[in-house]
């Protein structure tokens, strides 16, 4: 069967709302370290992990062998009502790494489901069906996360058991606020929160929840402490504080372990779920206790924390625990920035993020969102010999986010082939005289 008639029964049988990359859609065939092959045949150094979830490569004997000896049991899973040992081992790493007192873990299968359960936990515990978020997020597909996603291309519906109030402050380059200084920012933000909650809400929100830096909304981000501003505000008010480290957790952002902690604050939750399995379906919240066992009622998931799942995905926190694989983001981060930032392209209007997890913001000569050069740029970078993402709420942006093994020759070749990316598309979108 050649990729034409995969596509063509694809688009037959899948629904017409799920996106492929690429005019021509390509399947991943194989994968070793950080690159894989396609079924065009060619070999991709991946600079964008399969939306971060091959958080640290492919084919990395530690993990598979770890899913191989599951596997060799002859049970790939039977039910989370037994006892199943890597969930266990797996549930103390997080609550001891997430540097929340007292946490617990429940597991699931996805970031929406995570998001799911920790929303339910919120408003459960605080008996309140009132929610901040922030504009411009994304937090999942269900009825909850996705009323709390601020990116209208995301959220397919409005209908919601949630009442959602969004706030500024996740996206600065596009913000009311983004000539004012760190400190003055930060304040007109609280400003705006505060505002919000004494004006909008009846007071009695359940919690907050929010990316350190959105993902799906272009790797964007506030100034550091933003989220501890808030959360003085939030706590003086008995509202829960949700950290979606969906993407930001790991130590992907080189300064720190959990995306929050650039913002001096612990949350009362957070969520997380991609990187964690190196593509193996895995998420989950870490909660302190008396948050997560607010429920009254039985709750499992079928499959959150299957003996699979957990089995990879303790090899592969083990592995990036025991490689530094922060301290690597943070080394090769700085190479990528420092490369891009050096560019002085005008189609490219920011370059922003932390570690290995880049945006570059692609703009038209008023600085206005340029999505057309963002398409071309995905078509020119695979023809250039990576894969990078693209994102955004107006999708101008390139998302850059490799495996966190990248090595220094390997950040060497994907920046000179972002260089030429970015240098064809301006000449492409500048009008010859
Ligand atoms: N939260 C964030 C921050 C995400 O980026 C995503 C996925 N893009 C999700 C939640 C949802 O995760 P999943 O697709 O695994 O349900």
């Amino acid at each position: 069967m050649t990729t034409d008639d995969l596509l063509a029964r694809h688009r037959a049988v899948l629904p017409s709302w799920m996106a492929l990359y690429y005019d021509e859609p390509m399947e991943i065939v194989s994968g070793s370290g950080r690159r894989v092959t396609a079924s065009d045949g060619r070999t991709y150094l991946d600079l964008f992990a399969g939306i971060l979830t091959n958080g640290i490569g492919y084919d990395l004997p530690e993990i598979s062998d770890a899913v191989r000896s599951q596997v060799d049991t002859g049970v790939l899973h039977t039910s989370t009502l037994y006892l199943i040992r890597k969930q266990v081992e797996l549930a103390e790493k997080i609550a001891a790494l997430s540097g929340i007192d007292d946490a617990k873990v429940f597991f699931t299968c996805s970031g929406t489901e995570a998001n799911e359960a920790a929303l339910l936990l919120a408003t459960e515990y605080r008996r309140s069906s009132q929610v901040l978020a922030m504009r411009n997020s994304f937090h999942g597909r269900g009825f909850a996360s996705m009323a709390v996603t601020g990116n209208r291309g995301w959220s397919a519906s409005a209908l919601s058991p949630l009442q959602v109030h969004y706030v500024h402050g996740g996206y600065r380059y596009r913000s009311p606020f983004r000539h004012l200084s760190d400190a003055d920012y930060v304040q007109a933000c609280v400003d705006d929160l505060v505002d919000v909650l004494d004006t909008a809400t009846a007071g009695d929100v359940a919690c907050m929840i929010a990316e350190p830096i959105q993902g799906v909304g272009g790797f964007a981000h506030g100034p550091d402490g933003l989220f501890g501003a808030f959360a003085k505000e939030l706590s003086q008010r008995g509202i829960l504080l949700i950290a979606d480290e969906v993407q930001t957790g790991w130590g992907r952002t080189g300064e720190h372990f959990w995306g929050i902690q650039a913002h001096g604050v612990v949350p009362d939750a957070m969520t997380f779920a991609k990187g964690l399995g190196n593509g193996l379906t895995i998420g989950g919240v870490v909660a302190r206790a008396g948050l997560m066992d607010c429920l009254q009622a039985n709750s499992i998931s079928t499959f959150g924390g299957n003996p699979l799942s957990t089995a990879g995905a303790h090899a592969a926190l083990t592995y990036l625990l025991d490689h530094d694989l922060q301290a690597n983001c943070a080394a090769r981060g700085d190479e990528l920035f420092a490369g891009l930032r050096a560019l002085d392209l005008p189609v490219v209007g920011d370059v922003r993020g932390k570690g290995l997890m880049i945006g570059i913001e692609l703009v038209g000569p008023g600085g206005e969102p340029n999505a057309p050069a963002a398409a071309l740029a995905l078509q020119r970078a695979r023809e250039n010999g990576i894969l990078i993402g693209k994102g955004g709420l107006y999708g101008n942006v390139l998302r850059i986010a490799p495996p966190m093994t990248l090595t220094a020759d390997e950040a060497a070749e994907g920046l000179a082939a972002l260089t030429a990316t970015l240098r064809s598309v301006q000449a492409e979108v500048t009008p010859t005289p």
